[in-house]
Order: C-alpha cells, then sequence, then structure tokens
C-alpha cells in the first residue's frame, strides 16, 4: 500500500509531538481531525477522540453508533477504530488509549470531554494544541493552498460584484444580504461572515451589520468570507459612498501604506511579528498608532483564525507554506474606520497575495 496524504499528517503530527517533548495529541472534532483524518463528525456530547501517541499506532475512539461514519472517513480503513457504547464511560476507555504523558488537546474540546478525562486519566496532563502545537497545521501542502487560492479568488469576485450595488440609503444589513449573496454565487459553500461597518460603525472593528442607514460619503468597512471544501476566505475593503473627504482620503493612504510594508516584511525565517512592526511603523509614524488596536493579522486555513498570529511577541519564523491574513486598520471613533485584508502565501523569497482585489479606494453609488 502506498502512504496515504493523511497518513503522512498522522506522522508528522507523531513526530511534532515528540520534538515538543509530548507524550501525543487528544484529538476531538474540529479542524486538528480533518486535518489529520478527513474525518469530519459534528461535535457532540458524546465523545469522540483521536489519540495520536508518539510510540504508538493511532486510535480513533468514537461512539459505537458512529462506527460506521467513522469506518468510511478517508482513512477509516486504515486506522483502528475503537466503540463504545451508551452506559459505559467513554472516558475510561480513553484514559486506557492515553496512558500516561503530557497531550495537546484540540483548543475546542468541550469543557465537559477534558474534565472527563482529567479525572478519569489521572497520569495524563492537557496543553492547548495551539500552544504546544502551534504549527500542526500552520504549513500548508500544494493543495490546501490551490484551496485557498480559489477561496481567496471567489471573494474577490464578490467584491467586485458588490462595488456595483447601491449603499446609499440602504441598511448595513441589506448589504451584507448582498455580500453573502455573492459569496455562494462566485462558489462559497458556506457563508462564515458578513461585516458591514458604515460610517461611525466601521470605528468597530468587529461591527455587527445592523439596521443604520448608509449616507453618501460615508466609509463603509467590508470584511466577509466563507468556505470551500472546508478552506476559509477572508477579505477585507473599505469603500467610500461617493466622494471621500480629505480625511479619509489621508486615512486609507496611511493603512494601505501600512499594508504594503507588512506584506514587503514578509519573507522566510522573518519572525511573525516583525510583519506587525512594519505595519505598525507606518500607521505610527502618520500619527494614528493610537488607533491601531488589533493585531495585524492571524492564520488561516480550515480555520478562519489559527497560528500563526502575526503579533508582537510571536517569534515564530515564517516558513514557505504559511498562510495568513494582513489586515492593518486605522479607527476614529464616532467618525469611520478603515481596514484593508489579504490574504498571503508565504513563498521561498517572499510573499504572494491570495488576494487580488484592487486596493486602490473604490466609490460606490
Ligand atoms: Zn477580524
Ligand atoms: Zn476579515
Ligand atoms: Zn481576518
Amino acid at each position: 500500500m502506498t502512504t496515504h496524504p493523511y497518513e503522512t499528517r498522522l506522522r508528522g503530527a507523531a513526530e511534532q509531538a515528540a520534538t515538543a517533548e509530548l507524550a501525543g495529541l487528544a484529538v476531538t472534532p474540529g479542524a486538528d481531525l480533518v486535518y489529520l483524518t478527513g474525518y469530519a463528525p459534528p461535535p457532540l456530547e458524546r465523545l469522540t477522540l483521536l489519540v495520536v501517541r508518539v510510540d504508538r499506532d493511532p486510535v480513533l475512539l468514537v461512539p459505537a453508533l458512529e462506527r460506521p461514519a467513522a469506518a468510511s472517513c478517508p482513512i477509516g480503513d486504515r486506522i483502528e477504530i475503537v466503540g463504545w457504547i451508551d452506559g459505559e464511560d467513554p472516558y475510561e476507555r480513553a484514559a486506557g488509549l492515553l496512558g500516561s504523558g503530557r497531550f495537546a488537546i484540540t483548543d475546542s474540546a468541550w469543557a465537559s470531554h477534558l474534565i472527563g478525562l482529567q479525572r478519569a486519566a489521572g497520569g495524563c496532563s492537557f496543553v492547548p494544541a495551539s500552544a504546544a502545537l502551534p504549527l500542526l497545521r500552520a504549513i500548508k501542502d500544494d493543495g490546501e493552498l490551490e484551496l485557498l487560492r480559489r477561496v481567496a479568488d471567489a471573494a474577490d469576485r464578490a467584491f467586485a460584484e458588490v462595488l456595483g450595488i447601491r449603499f446609499s440609503g440602504r441598511t448595513e444589513r441589506e448589504v451584507a444580504g448582498e455580500l453573502a449573496v455573492a459569496l455562494e454565487r462566485h462558489g462559497h459553500q458556506e457563508v462564515g461572515f458578513t461585516i458591514v461597518g458604515s460610517g461611525p460603525n466601521g470605528a468597530s472593528p468587529h461591527h455587527e451589520p445592523g439596521p443604520r442607514r448608509i449616507e453618501p460619503g460615508d466609509a463603509v468597512v467590508l470584511d466577509f468570507g466563507g468556505r470551500i471544501d472546508g478552506y476559509c476566505s477572508d477579505i477585507t475593503r473599505t469603500v467610500v459612498v461617493g466622494e471621500p473627504d480629505p480625511q479619509l482620503e489621508e486615512v486609507y493612504q496611511v493603512v494601505r501604506a501600512a499594508q504594503q510594508a507588512a506584506f514587503e516584511a514578509i519573507a522566510p525565517d522573518v519572525p511573525a511579528e516583525r510583519v506587525d512592526a512594519a505595519a505598525r511603523a507606518v500607521i505610527a509614524a502618520a500619527g494614528y498608532g493610537e488607533r491601531f488596536v488589533h493585531r495585524t493579522g492571524h492564520g488561516i486555513g480550515l480555520e478562519v483564525h489559527e497560528p500563526p498570529y502575526i503579533v508582537s511577541g510571536n517569534a515564530t519564523p515564517l516558513r514557505p507554506g504559511m498562510t495568513f491574513s494582513v489586515e492593518p486598520g486605522v479607527y476614529l471613533p464616532g467618525r469611520f474606520g478603515v481596514r484593508i485584508e489579504d490574504i498571503v502565501a508565504v513563498t521561498d523569497d517572499g510573499a504572494v497575495r491570495l488576494n487580488q482585489a484592487t486596493r486602490e479606494l473604490q466609490m460606490v453609488p
């Protein structure tokens, strides 16, 4: 038998765990499980747990009634699957598989599952996977890069389409609805989020689109994304309704220059925090340092936010194949916000943008 791609990933995960001096990984439903096995059950109250130990073959513990579903996952015929029956204590079964030692556990594991494991597996301790193994899914293979390129392109086309619609006089919620339709029309299988922050609402970076009516002269922050085959898009563009006033024009050019500076700072071996510093330096020099209130970016893949985080204090060296957002912003409370966000991929000698939508300030009707 040839090596299955998921077997390669499982082996890589065990190697990373060994390097991090862990006994292994305890993986519950979510992005890590999908990444390692292709198995994507919904996270529920019954325990599903993939145990990857550095010194043993992986074992997938599932509720007995989900065994057929688990067996039909891409790696179902090459991995040991153990079923537990309702009425049994699944944590006791898990404890037998875990043995003892320090495990990286899925960040989003339910508290009830973690507490059950802590009770039954007294010889084990658990640390969040994103902290213990931040690079588990960070370096994308060619297939993943292709999907990320496709989904970014679909988001670009959704943006181009939305530039043609009327903003003035319509509510944020209506524009958000149009964005969702455009995302789907251009190939997204799932709409993740559609932030529309108009005028003063744009100064709140994660504003929920609401009933505010968009007015002539407003800056409008559009931050949206979704999924194709599990992989995420995430793009932000700020547009203006009609002509921009001089301060909006000024702030826009500052954010655009900051985004460009951050992009140009990216190369293999560069610490992640240096990309953040590059964006911040441009914004601070223009006098808006206090108004850039978040990190410059986040990794993206099967999850919309995942390591590596492009933030001060993160010295993780960038590697070819890493994908993350570059999204500086300036927020003036009571007035407006500007953010520009692209997804980028680190290459052997720099980076490429996966989003190609124009970064020139666009005027909308
Ligand atoms: Zn965000
Ligand atoms: Zn975004
Ligand atoms: Zn983002």
